[in-house]
């Protein structure tokens, strides 16, 4: 766990934190929004910290009893409210954790801080019955939601809390983390890791960390290079190798796409610094050549629909089978 001073970017939602705790005026209510991977926990765990250390000031000092049990994550008065159902989180869990136990005075610090991590998946009956809580806290009380999504939340929930949005870092943020974190990374692995992650830390670091994500590179580049000699076998072996990874099958579309990007600016510009993959500078160079501008704007709105399909649970090989004709036939 970090201080305020450890986290990178986001300068002025950490000013906002920090002047809110130095002039006592703290709000009830807070909805941090962001991706998956742009540090939602880091920065609520870190305000919460810094909330109930005894020394209070606008940094934790690391060494009470307070910041301890925090950093252990075993702190009475910071808590992380869990759900039942992984889909949702109902009526029953914010009734229980929330509104009848903000009710009971904190055990020992000047604050209760509640964090609910995946908010958006509260249902209407959930944000309904916590609205109340919101509303009138205790003077102890602070509730954070966390949400990719924070569209899900009602009006009346939103005009309650205190909305910070942790917006896209710039590239060069997320390449000066990776290179202060991870010695076996090339600056171009770098440069290429924070374009993908899309300007978020966690998600750098968990490419950075993965050693499925190389093996996703690789498949993928598969593809690409190969779409057009391929036959139908080995279009089927390509499917099963895709399908083994369902989980990040969003990082293999989001994998082409750029690639499909790359060739459409390169085809377009003839430059070669705005490329992401600048490793394959050749094979970019000579697809431009070959392919047309419809045939690669065809390819990328076909991942776009892939996406689509595979949030409506279609038939999964069917659908990268298609996608993979698409590329073959467009190659
Ligand atoms: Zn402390």
């Amino acid at each position: 766990m970090s201080n305020f001073s450890d986290i990178y970017g986001y300068d002025t939602i950490k000013e906002h934190l920090q002047s809110a705790i130095s002039m006592g005026k703290v709000s009830h209510a807070y909805i941090i929004s962001g991706g998956h991977g742009s540090g939602k926990k880091l920065v609520a765990s870190t305000f919460a910290k810094t909330l109930q250390c005894e020394a209070g000031g606008i940094e934790p000092c690391g060494e009470c009893h307070s910041c301890i049990q925090a950093e252990s994550m075993n702190h009475p008065d910071i808590i992380w409210v869990t759900h039942e159902k992984p889909g949702s989180i109902g009526v029953d869990d914010i009734r229980g954790q929330l509104v009848s136990d903000i009710q009971i005075k904190p055990y020992s610090s000047p604050y209760k801080i509640y964090i609910i991590d995946e908010a958006d998946k509260l249902t209407v009956a959930a944000q309904n019955a916590m609205l109340k809580t919101i509303e009138e806290p205790p003077a102890y009380g602070i509730v954070i939601l966390l949400a990719s999504n924070p569209d899900v939340f009602l009006q009346t929930i939103l005009s309650r809390c205190v909305v910070l949005d942790l917006k896209p870092l710039k590239d060069e943020i997320v390449v000066r983390y990776l290179k202060e974190h991870y010695d076996n990374m090339s600056d171009y692995e770098c440069r290429f890791a924070s374009r993908f992650a899309g300007g978020r830390i966690g998600r750098a670091m968990t490419m950075a960390e993965s050693t499925e994500f190389a093996e996703l590179r690789r498949d993928v580049m598969d593809v690409i290079e190969n779409a057009k000699d391929m036959d139908s076998a080995d279009i089927m072996a390509s499917v099963k190798r895709v399908a083994s990874y369902k989980l990040t099958i969003d990082d293999y579309l989001d994998l082409m796409t750029m690639w499909y990007r790359d060739v459409l600016m390169f085809k377009s510009t003839n430059d070669t610094n705005l490329l992401i993959f600048n490793d394959k500078i050749s094979l970019i160079k000579s697809q431009a050549e070959t392919m047309s501008y419809e045939g690669l704007q065809d390819i990328i709105e076909s991942i776009d629909r892939v996406k689509v399909r595979l949030q409506a649970n279609v038939n999964f090989d069917l659908v990268i089978e298609l996608l993979i004709m698409a590329i073959k036939e467009n190659s």
